[in-house]
């Protein structure tokens, strides 16, 4: 019996995640729930908690503290409320956690969950890209392993063979090109925030979703890969697929590129996760490839997408510049999302930020490899609260100017 945790039960991977242990019919069986954990959407975490009772069920909004016991009643399930009751629960003892709280809300659960030697099946992108490799060494000195739940990196590790490292010679990340692909700057200049959240292939949160129509997602994702597979900016490249079909590559030396498809449906990289190292035999979408008929391919417009540019440039840079890019662009997205900044201007304030943050120094990798400790954590927590600051500067000055 493998006990899971789902940090983000109530989002669009956490939804998945428990759809397809429903799917395979060994819930209760294989599988039993631990952890369930939600941010704010109260009545869906109660719903979830009524139906696959875990040992503990938390809801990240303290606010809401009364509303959810009221609602839970006297169902004999144990509930907690709150940032410490998230981290807490997240660092059960566990066999299997899905990582899948939006943003850098996610990191001090994820890297909670990181220090109990469960399988990490990595939802939570930004927590990767803010802490590095420190993560992933967390995770293993505490005898777990991460999984890439990124349909792209789920790809990259299946078809990248561990013995055969040295021959290869690059990593291709796969775009849709999101909802404004073909569009170059000028016609950006008026999108809406109804256009941007209507992307073609994914259904996903909101964050994400406004990330790949910016193509910061994809950015985030070129961090992502550095870290996780360990290899440098330069054996990374973007390839536009606007069909979603194949979901990355690795080209070997000797001229083969290997890829993995499938459907663009979450629960297929999810149940590799869930299976690993075996697979699991579930009602996955089929792919019909003669149905599709076209695949297409093209490079990404980095005119009219300058956030791609501005996170491999954060990669390079290091030191921290990759929680700037990621709590610059957290913070624009959602001023976009409030209609308080155009969707261009999510790049411009981003490259502001990263021009002007003043970075401390990272802790030395000895010094965060160390079991106890969490500096590159906190390093990116405090990085992540000064960005905060500096944005909102930024938007004090731009409306000045106007
Ligand atoms: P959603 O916005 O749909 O869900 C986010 C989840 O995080 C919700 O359960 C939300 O709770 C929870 N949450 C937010 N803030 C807190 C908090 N402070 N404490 C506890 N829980 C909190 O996002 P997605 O599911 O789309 O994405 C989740 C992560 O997975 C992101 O990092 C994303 O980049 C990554 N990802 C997503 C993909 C997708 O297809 N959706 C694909 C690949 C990666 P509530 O809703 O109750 O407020």
């Amino acid at each position: 019996m493998r006990r899971i945790s789902i940090l983000g039960s109530t989002g669009s991977i956490g939804v998945s995640t428990l759809r397809l242990l429903d799917e395979t019919g060994r819930l209760g069986e294989d599988y039993v729930i631990e952890a369930l954990i939600g941010g704010r959407n109260v009545e869906l975490l109660v719903e979830q908690a009524l139906k696959y009772r875990p040992a503990i069920t938390v809801l990240g909004d303290a606010a809401q503290w009364s509303r959810f016991r009221e609602l839970i009643g006297n169902a004999g399930l144990a509930i907690a409320c709150g940032e410490e009751a998230v981290c807490a629960a997240a660092g059960r003892k566990a066999d299997w956690v899905m990582a899948a709280i939006v943003g850098i809300a996610g990191l001090k659960p994820t890297w909670a969950a990181a220090g109990t030697g469960a399988v990490l099946a990595l939802a939570n992108k930004e927590s990767l890209v803010c802490c590095g490799r420190a993560l992933i060494e967390r995770v293993e000195a505490h005898g777990g392993r991460v999984l890439p739940v990124d349909s792209e990196h789920n790809a990259i590790y299946q078809v990248l063979d561990p013995s055969q490292r040295d021959r290869v010679s690059r990593l291709i990340l796969t775009a849709s090109g999101g909802p404004f692909l073909g569009r170059t700057r000028e016609d950006l200049k008026s999108v809406t925030v109804e256009q941007a959240l209507k992307h073609p292939n994914w259904s996903m949160g909101a964050k994400i979703t406004i990330d790949s129509a910016t193509l910061a997602n994809k950015g985030l994702e070129f961090i992502e890969a550095a870290y996780l597979f360990d290899v440098p900016a330069d054996k990374i490249s973007v390839l536009v697929h606007p069909q979603s079909v194949i979901h990355s590559m690795v080209e070997y030396k000797d001229g083969s590129s290997l890829a993995q498809l499938g459907s663009p449906d979450m629960r297929v990289p999810i149940s590799y996760c869930l299976a690993w190292p075996n697979r699991i035999d579930w009602q996955a979408p089929r792919l019909d490839l003669a149905a599709r008929g076209t695949l297409t391919f093209a490079e990404p417009d980095l005119d009219a997408f300058p956030m791609l540019r501005l996170a491999r440039q954060a990669l390079e840079a290091g030191q921290g510049m990759p929680t700037v890019f990621n709590a610059a662009n957290e913070v624009c997205v959602q001023a976009f999302l409030d209609r308080k900044i155009a969707f261009l201007q999510i790049a411009e304030f981003v490259e502001s930020a990263m021009m002007r943050a003043q970075l401390p120094s990272i802790p030395s990798k000895d010094h965060v490899n160390r079991d106890t400790n969490d500096g590159m954590m906190i390093s990116a927590l405090d990085i992540d609260r000064d960005i905060r600051r500096l944005m909102g500067e930024l938007f004090a000055e731009s409306r000045l100017r106007a």
